[in-house]
């Protein structure tokens, strides 16, 4: 249990009246509803098909309940926890199972669990299905492709070639199931090209299986806002989709699951600087802690250095190494950050667009990364 719990109001104003208010010492997530449920009726009113959310990213409950609250109706779950934690806060919700390698008791699972759509990469795995599926289950063969566009492509370990996706394609309808296709383009992926490559190949794929498809998941991948100055433009990769998907003699219907794109920027991470040490900054949290993606994808540059009094330090920047508090040397940041000159022991820097795959792979390693977590009206 971190500081600020149980203390403060249940919503704050922003992370300065944290700041002000609790000047906490070990590192707050932050998270705003509002900017959740904004993001939510984005995807919903701009995405042309059914938007789910890949619970992976966070599966805090008050982001699940507030997403399930802004109408969004599915869910992609990865294991028998994520099943049934969807089962308990959006018991009405669809549940993909997308996660394409499953033991047979997590089949068993999620069966019982009543979900009735999955994903799956490999003839292996395609036996299970059939061996423990009712008739009639939609059944999505992942393919990928060798096309750039993303951050970091953490699909790359699933998805079979075009040529298996067909024969996988095939056989889900030959043994009475409902055939769909899926494919995840790798996380943080601003360009919309990527998809009109992957939606193409999915055409082609149902064309040479002989196989009209029923839905076709064009994944997660949607990025957030990570870097300042270069604002995701959802809107343009909806359009590209919906153009794209044109290229089927009969369009499936369309799904996405975001992640990231969903959930990212309703959060961020107010961490503290402990030392300064020359001119290399150390933070109470890092790498080990609510910033745990960054070495593989790269700085969240939207950075905001505030004072104990809650005040922006405003000097001319200059680069900066910032290190986390753990005795690991790799527990620091990419490259440099640009932080204000004038920036002081006991500052606070707050990371915004925070809230992808941080909460949730959060450690306790070398007895850090004590994160509360606290609901905002807004970020400023
Ligand atoms: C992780 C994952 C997602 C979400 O990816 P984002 O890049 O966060 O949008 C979607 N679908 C599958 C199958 C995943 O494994």
């Amino acid at each position: 249990m971190g500081l600020t719990e149980g203390r403060g109001p249940a919503l704050w104003t922003n992370p300065a009246q944290i700041i002000r208010d609790m000047a906490p010492d070990q590192p707050v997530m932050a998270f705003a509803p509002a900017v959740l449920r904004a993001q939510a009726r984005r995807f919903i009113q701009g995405f042309p098909g059914l938007v789910t959310y890949a619970v992976k990213a966070n599966p805090d409950k008050r982001v699940i309940r507030t997403l399930a609250g802004a109408g969004i109706g599915g869910f992609d779950v990865a294991s028998p926890a994520e099943i049934d934690l969807i089962g308990r806060l959006a018991p009405g919700a669809a549940r993909h199972y997308h996660n394409p390698v499953r033991s047979r008791s997590e089949i068993a699972h999620a069966v019982a669990a009543g979900v009735r759509v999955w994903s799956v990469d490999s003839f292996s795995e395609l036996e299970k299905l059939f061996d423990a599926l009712p008739k009639g289950s939609e059944i999505a063969p992942r393919f990928k492709l060798p096309i750039k566009g993303a951050a970091y492509d953490f699909g790359s370990k699933f998805g079979a070639t075009p040529q298996v996706a067909a024969e996988l394609l095939r056989s889900v309808a030959a043994r009475g199931h409902i055939p769909s296709l899926s494919f995840h383009p790798g996380t943080q992926c601003t360009d919309p090209l990527p998809w009109d490559g992957y939606i193409r190949m999915a055409a082609e794929i149902a064309h040479m299986a002989d196989t009209p498809i029923h839905r076709l998941n064009v994944g997660g991948g949607f990025p957030s806002h990570r870097i300042a100055g270069a604002t995701p433009d959802l809107e343009s990769i909806f359009r590209q989709i919906a153009k794209s998907v044109q290229v089927f003699d009969r369009a499936p219907q369309l799904v996405c699951e975001p992640g990231r794109g969903l959930c990212a920027d309703a959060f961020s991470l107010i961490t503290r600087i402990k030392a300064i040490r020359n001119s290399d900054i150390f933070l109470n949290d890092g790498v080990y802690g609510g910033l745990t993606e960054l070495p593989q994808i790269g700085n969240l540059d939207r950075i905001q250095v505030l004072t104990p009094q809650g005040l922006p330090r405003d000097g001319n920047v200059t680069p900066r190494t910032i290190f986390g508090p753990t005795c690991d040397s790799i527990d620091r940041l990419p490259g440099e950050l640009a932080l204000p000159g004038n920036v002081c022991e006991g500052d606070f820097v707050v990371f915004h667009g925070a809230g992808a795959y941080s909460t949730v792979t959060n450690t306790h390693f070398n007895g850090f990364g004590q994160l509360s977590q606290v609901s905002v009206k807004a970020f400023s």
